[in-house]
């Protein structure tokens, strides 16, 4: 191991938003302004200006364009994972806006034990039509060691099964509307405004959901590590034609552009009304019970991944989002982001034994991703850099008044 190829004089220090706690290394695109509010924070806020009975008439009358005069067909796809998201989807969609939607969810065969009761649940509460696709196992296996050795996320294959798969049905089943949940990114990051009425495009797939990648790109890495991947293995993940999804008008529509959403509150309305289950033990890497049960390495060693290349977590996601709900102070949100973003997560040992790779496999090719804004190594060890100056506010805190000031009392 050695640390001389990392100049961290070369690099723009990372900074952290003066509200949330959304450092400039995030994954998501991000920007702060002269205040030092990131762009997150300034789109959430935006949400108290919104008028959003004028949005549900807007999205009322978009979707009785799309409704099915004579029920020969479906009204919309909606792509779910089986989350409180989805049930939220659905119960918009179906329960108070009455259309007949045919759900369609990508399955990774990572699915937790109380994500997968959820996911079944779903066509008995809402009394739906319901396709399950899962891919090959061992195509899968194939595709969480590539996805690993390409870019550092085992997960590829489940963002790009859901940003493809989906409107493959579309395509074929010609339902020409998918409803999605939130923008993910805008959200997170706010990528775009309320204002935008932003939809699916093919370019944010591929650019952000997709990392820039192709199914082309895993059948060149299969060939060049050794991995018997072949084009005919790869069909969920081929995105359809742009005559094909021309000829249908697919189009796909962001139900958080017509409804204020709070992930806590629909949560909290979904376990009420349709009995939709938290996880069934806590997890290590975030505080929050009901996100990411479709995966049960999504919150564990996939995210922890996250914080090895950017050095935060899916706690300062959530975190993020909860400060800005008014549920967390900072204070709060920076003590529990310190706690859980560094956490290996005990689920390593379940992916290892999936995939057949060691520990000492893993951490070779994970430390190949660190971002040299965040890491550098000390006495042979990969250690976050200066805890008091490029993670000021992060490291064991000993603030002095102007700190508070300036982290606390925002
Ligand atoms: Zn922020």
């Amino acid at each position: 191991m050695s640390g001389s190829n990392i100049k961290s004089s070369s690099q723009p220090a990372v900074r952290f938003c003066a509200r949330c706690v959304y450092p400039t290394s995030s994954a998501a695109p991000l920007a702060l302004d002269a205040a030092g509010l990131c762009t997150g924070c300034r789109v959430a806020g935006q949400r108290e200006t919104v008028d959003w009975a004028r949005r549900e008439t807007m999205f009322r009358r978009l979707l009785d364009e799309y409704r099915s005069v004579d029920g020969s067909n479906y009204d919309c796809i909606i792509p779910v994972s089986g989350g409180k998201d989805s049930y939220y989807q659905v119960h918009l969609v179906k329960a108070i806006c009455g259309m007949n939607p045919l759900l369609v969810t990508y399955h990774g065969n990572n699915y937790s034990p109380a994500g997968m009761r959820n996911l079944v649940r779903m066509r008995e509460v809402f009394a739906v039509d319901h396709i399950f696709f899962t891919p090959s196992i061992d195509v899968l296996k194939a595709m969480n060691r590539l996805g690993m050795v390409m870019m550092g996320d085992m997960n590829w294959h489940a963002h790009a099964g859901i940003f493809t798969y989906p409107i493959r049905e579309a395509v074929q089943h010609r339902v020409p509307l998918m409803i999605w949940g939130e923008h993910g990114f805008m959200d997170l990051g706010g990528m775009h405004s309320y204002n935008d009425f932003v939809e699916f495009t093919y370019r944010f797939r591929h650019e952000h959901a997709l990392r820039g990648y192709e199914w082309p790109d895993f059948l060149a890495a299969a060939a060049a590590r050794g991995e018997t991947l072949e084009r005919r293995n790869l069909i969920p993940w081929v995105y359809p034609t742009d005559e094909e999804v021309e000829a249908v008008g697919v189009r796909g529509v962001y139900v958080s552009n017509y409804f204020r959403w709070d992930a806590n509150d629909h949560g909290n309305l979904m376990v009420e009304k349709y009995g939709f289950e938290p996880t069934d033990e806590p997890f290590e890497r975030t505080y929050r019970t009901m996100s990411n049960l479709d995966d049960m390495h999504e919150n564990g060693i996939h995210d922890y991944m996250k914080f090895v290349k950017f050095g935060y977590g899916r706690a300062t996601d959530h975190v993020c989002k909860d400060i800005r709900a008014g549920i967390l102070s900072r204070a709060e949100g920076i003590e529990l982001v310190q706690r859980m973003d560094p956490i290996k997560s005990r689920d390593l040992q379940r992916w290892l034994a999936y995939v057949g790779w060691t520990e000492a496999r893993f951490d070779a090719e994970a430390d190949r991703f660190r971002d040299p804004r965040v890491w550098a190594i000390r006495d042979n060890q990969w250690v976050k850099k200066d805890i008091d100056d490029v993670w000021r506010g992060y490291g064991p805190v000993h603030l002095t008044s102007t700190d508070r000031e300036r982290f606390f009392h925002f």
